[in-house]
């Protein structure tokens, strides 16, 4: 039997957090989250494959099966008892290549399948799965959440991303949505969702810092605000900050304690340090609230009970607190602000909830922060006004991002031309015409890069594609017109065209992001190899097609009159040269070639002149006729 739901265009913001990911919707008052089935709003992004059973194989489901596959919560305590097979963090690999994150990889304690080389895949258990398929089950669950609050279909959906995404990390983010079943109608950067949760876009213009200290991430990104334009004027951060940091603190205090206390090293014990943890996380997030609190544990059958206060928290954490501070500081630079132009500050992130964390903010920007909405909330809050925008929901609001980097294709010599510059509103376009650089050439390599240096090898190689069957033309003849594209997803799209032909080569970028960092360099370099190869290769082809040219004027001579008025010498002089040209005619070097051809046009000279034949004086000459 089909249920007809009826038909809804209702589209739900998605914060898809490195520890967290959340989902909100847009009601008639404004954003709101939607609960999961045990009400817990937030669903940790921790996904584990179960051993699959024998049986169903023989059953014949081949499909993954719901009991298989384990998400948030759940997934988060089998990081115990299945390590192996519990992914987290993965928006940490979402678009990024083997050699990318290979410190990252020293951190986890999944495993990397074999000839991961092209695509990263994640070895759980027997089968692999790459990133956007581990993040798309997080996102299954949110979109299961969704369904069952609302009692219909959910099927589209706005996902928040790091301003500082690039296109790589962008298209894995949709792959994970499409993959999910979500048809993604925008990314929008997280940053730019907590200023709309906040409202902020409703001001004419003005400058807003988002402050966004999670789990294991930290960004501080300034955003500059325009007739409800948010532009990204910078983004600075540390990936590696945030209150696992705080965790990590505690526990080894703790695990100092216990040692002391119960005279036993619990840290071999993983299931006691994992109980550990979360005791000193719950005290933690307690600490926010009130001036103390205790850690406590009990297990097998020891005691652990410790009093925290406040001020001991401080001090512990301050040396965290102030890492967060340096890139405050450049990001200010970078966006060529003072603190003083600052309208507004935005909190975002769980662990802002810490007091000294506010204190600290409120230090540097010398402003009072916006904390009136749940820090680890406002992002998908601020997706769920995105959403309602694109619905129809939310009306008269004009919201448009920008490009944080520019994008632009390699030219002759390795270098960058950019057609769409960094901070250019999206969606954007442009179309530049370019040319060949070898005669006849059929095919033309266009390499998209993307980033603000001048030579390629210093910017990021996004796509390279080869555009086909164009016209043979001399060098400089052809045109070639390139079309970039960034839809309002900051996805880049290129197209080249043969103007001449009218041929339309539309071609989809794919991004890299399956290979690594060092092919990609590698190719590059190729790149730049070749570009030089060829350019020797042309300069021979070149001093060929003169030697060929002054040898047949030679030989066209040789029957002319003035060639047998020439003395012996002259004439064994000539033949000299001729000899001396065909030997090096094949050698691969235009330098020597050119050298021969001079030798032959001086002992022509003579016979030039006498010719008085200007087609063969031309020709002489190295003209081609
Ligand atoms: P992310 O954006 O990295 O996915 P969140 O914004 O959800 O993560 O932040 C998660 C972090 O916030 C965790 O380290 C958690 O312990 C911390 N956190 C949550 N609530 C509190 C609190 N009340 N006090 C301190 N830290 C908190
Ligand atoms: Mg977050």
């Amino acid at each position: 039997m089909q249920i007809d739901f009826g038909t809804t265009n209702r589209v739900i913001g998605i914060d898809l957090g490195t520890t967290n990911s959340l989902a909100a919707f847009m009601d008639l008052t404004g954003p709101k989250i939607i609960p999961g089935s045990d009400g817990d709003k937030l669903v940790p992004s921790v996904v584990s494959i179960n051993p699959r059973l024998p049986n169903r194989d023989r059953e014949g489901v081949g499909a993954l099966t719901s009991g298989e596959i384990v998400v948030g919560n759940a997934a988060r305590e089998l990081l115990l008892t299945q390590p192996e097979r519990t992914v987290y963090s993965v928006k940490r690999l979402m678009g990024r290549g083997l050699e990318d994150i290979q410190e990252e990889l020293k951190l986890f304690p999944f495993h990397i399948a074999p000839g991961s080389e092209a695509v990263l895949q994640l070895q759980l258990g027997d089968r692999t799965y790459t990133p956007p398929e581990i993040s798309a089950f997080v996102l299954r669950q949110l979109k299961q959440n969704a369904e069952a609050y609302f009692g219909e279909p959910v099927t589209q959906a706005v996902i928040t991303v790091p301003a500082y995404f690039n296109d790589a990390q962008r298209q894995a983010t949709k792959d994970a949505g499409r993959i999910a079943g979500l048809d993604v109608l925008r990314l929008v950067n997280e940053p730019t969702a907590a200023s709309l949760a906040y409202g902020l876009d409703k001001r004419e213009n003005g400058i807003v810092a988002v402050y966004d200290l999670g789990g294991g991430t930290f960004d501080i990104s300034i955003l500059k605000l325009h007739d409800g334009i948010f532009e990204v004027l910078a983004t600075n951060g540390d990936t590696h900050l945030g209150g696992d940091d705080i965790d990590n603190l505690l526990l080894r205090i703790a695990l100092e304690d216990v040692q002391s206390e119960w005279g036993e090293d619990l840290s071999r014990d993983s299931e006691g340090v994992q109980r550990l943890r979360r005791a000193v996380i719950q005290a933690k997030e307690r600490l926010s609230f009130v001036p103390f609190t205790f850690i406590e544990l009990e297990y097998h059958g020891n005691k652990y009970h410790r009093e925290i206060k406040r001020d001991l928290f401080d001090k512990l954490i301050l040396p965290i607190v102030n890492r967060t501070l340096g890139p405050c500081r450049n990001c200010i630079k970078d966006a060529g602000v003072t603190v003083d132009q600052i309208d507004e500050v935005v909190m975002v992130g769980g662990s802002t909830r810490i007091p000294l964390v506010l204190s600290a903010v409120e230090n540097l920007f010398r402003a009072a922060p916006h904390t009136e909405l749940n820090p680890d909330e406002v992002v998908a809050l601020g997706a769920a006004v995105q959403a309602g925008i694109l619905s129809g929901e939310v009306q008269d609001k004009l919201l448009l991002d920008v490009t944080p980097l520019s994008l632009g294709i390699e030219i002759m010599g390795g270098v960058v031309s950019k057609l769409i510059h960094r901070n250019s509103t999206i969606p954007a376009s442009a179309t530049e015409t370019f040319t060949t650089g070898v005669d006849g050439q059929r095919n033309v390599l266009i390499h998209v890069v993307q980033g603000e240096r001048e030579l390629v090898i210093d910017n990021r190689s996004l796509a390279r594609f080869d555009l086909k069957d164009i016209d043979p033309m001399p060098a400089g003849f052809a045109r070639i017109e390139v079309r970039f594209l960034i839809d309002a997803n900051g996805i880049l799209n290129v197209t080249a065209r043969d103007v001449r032909t009218g041929a339309e080569h539309s071609v989809d970028v794919k991004p890299s992001y399956g290979l690594t960092d060092e092919q990609v360099e590698k190719m590059i370099q190729d790149s730049v190899e070749k570009a030089e190869q060829d350019f020797e290769e042309r300069q021979v082809r070149e001093a060929r097609v003169e030697a060929d040219t002054i040898l047949a004027a030679v030989e066209k001579a040789r029957r002319h009159d003035a060639y047998f008025e020439l003395s012996d010498e002259e004439r064994a002089a000539i033949d000299k040269a001729v000899n001396e040209l065909l030997l090096v005619y094949h050698a691969d070097d235009h330098n020597l070639i050119k050298q021969k051809i001079e030798q032959l046009n001086q002992v022509t000279h003579k016979l030039a002149e006498n010719m008085m034949n200007t087609a063969v004086r031309g020709a002489l000459k190295g003209t081609k006729i």
